[in-house]
């Protein structure tokens, strides 16, 4: 078994944008500037965007972290969106999610100017992606795609399996990897809470990529021997050991699972880190898509 060390990759990742910012100083132009808007005080959220804004001053570019009490109405964070899509200083801003309850996301995310959506979660961007066009791909299946390419995992032809249709992970993954590229080209089988026999299909899997959001869920006996395991899950266990009180754990019980994979991604330490990577990748992409 091999580990696909997203920490490792991410690091390397933004070591190359470190690289392009810091050869676009020495041009004389001017660095990418990412915005984030928080609304309220959750405690994820915060740690989340936090690390976005640390990432962004390691590599150079400029940030703006936009916090907002979680009393905020609909009309002001439109307000607010507006005014970052009319900005010509920033070249790409996220509104973290989730949002207070009283706020139609769909209504917020709709309203992002597309060439600013460096999540990727416009329709327009989604759209472009699944058409094989340039967009900005939304950044977990970004970086999902990101380490298969850099581990050079072999994907063309082989049996995919995704458990979880979430348009921000389970959907755009499973379409890129049915696409003609890299990491790519493959049979690609969607799984979701509705699926009978999951273990079936999760048997028959060369490629395991598991987004579903419970915990320690794919267990050994549902893995084929050398299959290839990819854990995007991401959830607080609570734990009384544990000095902050919780602890992250993937959708795969990796110490079952580990043994019988030939790539594994861990959690902490794979799929996170580089959704953090890619979501600066997409802002060096804004920058240079939007120069003109
Ligand atoms: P959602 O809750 O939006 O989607 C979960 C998906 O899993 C749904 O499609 C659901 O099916 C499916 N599902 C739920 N239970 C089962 C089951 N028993 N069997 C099969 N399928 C099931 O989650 P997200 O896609 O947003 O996130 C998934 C996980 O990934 C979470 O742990 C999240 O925290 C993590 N995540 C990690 C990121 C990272 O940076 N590493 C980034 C984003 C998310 P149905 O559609 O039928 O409801």
């Amino acid at each position: 078994m091999k580990l696909l060390d997203g920490k490792a990759t991410a690091q390397h990742l933004k070591e190359e944008v470190k690289a392009h910012v810091s050869e676009m100083k020495q041009r004389g132009e001017r660095v990418p500037h990412l915005a984030a808007v928080l609304v309220g005080n959750d405690g994820a959220s915060l740690t989340y965007v936090g690390s976005k804004v640390r990432s962004c001053e390691y590599v150079g570019f400029e940030s703006t972290l936009i916090q907002l009490p979680e009393d905020t109405t609909e009309a002001a964070l439109l307000e607010q969106v507006d005014a970052l899509n009319a900005d010509p200083a920033i070249d790409g801003y996220i509104v973290q999610l989730p949002l207070p309850k009283h706020i139609d996301a769909e209504k917020v995310l709709l309203a992002v100017a597309p060439h600013k959506d460096v999540d990727g979660f416009h329709p327009t961007n989604f759209g472009r992606m699944a058409l094989e066009l340039e967009a900005f791909i939304p950044a977990t299946p970004y970086g999902i795609i990101e380490l298969l390419e850099r581990y050079e995992i072999p994907t063309s032809g082989k049996h995919c399996v995704v458990v979880g249709r979430s348009a921000i992970v389970g959907r755009p993954i499973s379409i890129l990897m049915s696409q003609k590229r890299t990491a790519g080209n493959a049979t690609v089988t969607v799984a979701h809470s509705r699926t009978e026999n999951l273990e079936a299909l999760t048997r028959q899997a060369d490629i395991l990529i598991m987004a579903l959001g419970i915990p320690d869920y794919l267990k050994s006996d549902m893995v084929k021997p050398g299959a290839v395991v990819i854990d995007v899950g991401i959830t607080r266990v609570p734990d009384a050991n544990h000095p902050k009180g919780y602890v992250i754990k993937g959708d795969v019980d990796f110490d079952a699972v580990a043994p019988k994979a030939s790539y594994i991604t861990p959690v902490p330490g794979g799929v996170g880190p580089m959704t953090i990577a890619m979501l600066l990748k997409n802002t060096l992409l804004a920058r240079m898509w939007n120069a003109n």
